[in-house]
């Protein structure tokens, strides 16, 4: 038998993740598999279970001052069928696991699981999101770069735990979002390429670029957006080559049982120029 605590509410919770070394586990989608030993064998857990999957506080999702705050505890289900999830992030989602797994699967456990192929992590950095963690002692709001510190780890504290995600209200005008795998579901990620922008006659006000898989963190770079910002869409076309040198710089991925990196950086490439080409033909 694994031990574990099954508290009923968000305090008690907080108040046994600061009594005791716990494994807070949601869905345990990746927790199960992480720690299995094998055949009729019970997982290898080194301390007790904090199941939270069930607690109420963190099941709502709301819009509040034109932000869009995520219960962590929410199913990667409740996300698909939530009306104010923008269709971009359920695009991403849509391409995760299989229905079973989305319905045990929560976004909570994606993030915290910090995995460079965690795929609701494109849209996330491309987002800004914030994050809000929990404590008896404290609460605290962290961006999603500052908490995922890297592959698998990340900032929270021994007695947190991730109670809300929160992302802007806004769609932008083009959305592209492009997972690469060996098919369409149950699809382990080779590469994943997100880009979102808005265009103002004819003039980029905004643009938001993501790649998940191919670095030991999400790359996402405000510099090299900075540059992008502001040009007419026929000047961008223009400086395609030049974009794609900087963000080759950028991404670097390995060589492992899903993909080579030479693969994962050239399709990469090619999906960032596919996008954005699709912007000028879009606007
Ligand atoms: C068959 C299969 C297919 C999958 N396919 C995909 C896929 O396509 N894309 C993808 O990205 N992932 C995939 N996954 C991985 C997994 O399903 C997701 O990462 C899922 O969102 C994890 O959520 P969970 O609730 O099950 O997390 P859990 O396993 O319960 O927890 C994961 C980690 O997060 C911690 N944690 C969970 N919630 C919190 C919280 N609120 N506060 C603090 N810590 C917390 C846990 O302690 C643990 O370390 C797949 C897994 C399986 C088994």
């Amino acid at each position: 038998m694994v031990d574990g605590f099954r508290p009923v509410t968000l305090q008690e919770t907080l108040n046994i993740r600061s009594q005791y070394n716990c494994t807070p586990i949601a869905g345990g989608t990746d927790l199960m598999v992480q720690k299995a030993r094998g055949f009729a064998l019970k997982p290898g857990f080194e301390q007790p279970l904090l199941f939270i999957g069930h607690l109420p506080e963190l099941q709502k999702i709301v819009i509040k001052n034109n932000q869009i705050h995520i219960g962590s505890g929410l199913l990667l289900t409740d996300l698909l069928n939530s009306e104010i999830i923008p269709e971009i992030f359920k695009e991403a989602v849509r391409l995760m696991a299989s229905p079973p797994s989305r319905n045990l699967a929560s976004i909570g456990g994606n993030i915290c699981n910090a995995s460079p192929a965690g795929d609701t992590l494109p849209y996330l950095y491309a987002v800004d999101a914030k994050l809000v963690l929990k404590s008896v002692r404290s609460e605290r709001l962290v961006s999603i770069g500052e908490f995922i510190t890297g592959p698998k780890q990340t900032a929270l504290g021994q007695d947190e735990l991730l109670t809300e995600i929160i992302i802007p209200n806004k769609i932008f005008n083009v959305n592209y979002y492009k997972k690469v795998g060996q098919r369409k579901g149950m699809s382990l990620t080779k590469a994943v390429f997100l880009g979102m922008t808005d265009i103002k006659n004819d003039n980029l006000t905004d643009i938001r670029i993501a790649f998940g898989s191919v670095s030991p963190k999400i790359v996402r770079s405000r510099e090299i957006e900075r540059t992008i910002v502001g040009k007419p869409t026929f000047e961008m076309i223009t400086a395609i080559p030049e974009i794609l040198a900087k963000y080759a710089l950028l991404i670097r991925p390995i060589d492992d049982a899903r993909s080579t990196a030479v693969y994962r950086k050239k399709v990469s490439l090619r999906l960032l120029e596919d996008f954005l080409r699709k912007i000028d033909k879009e606007k």
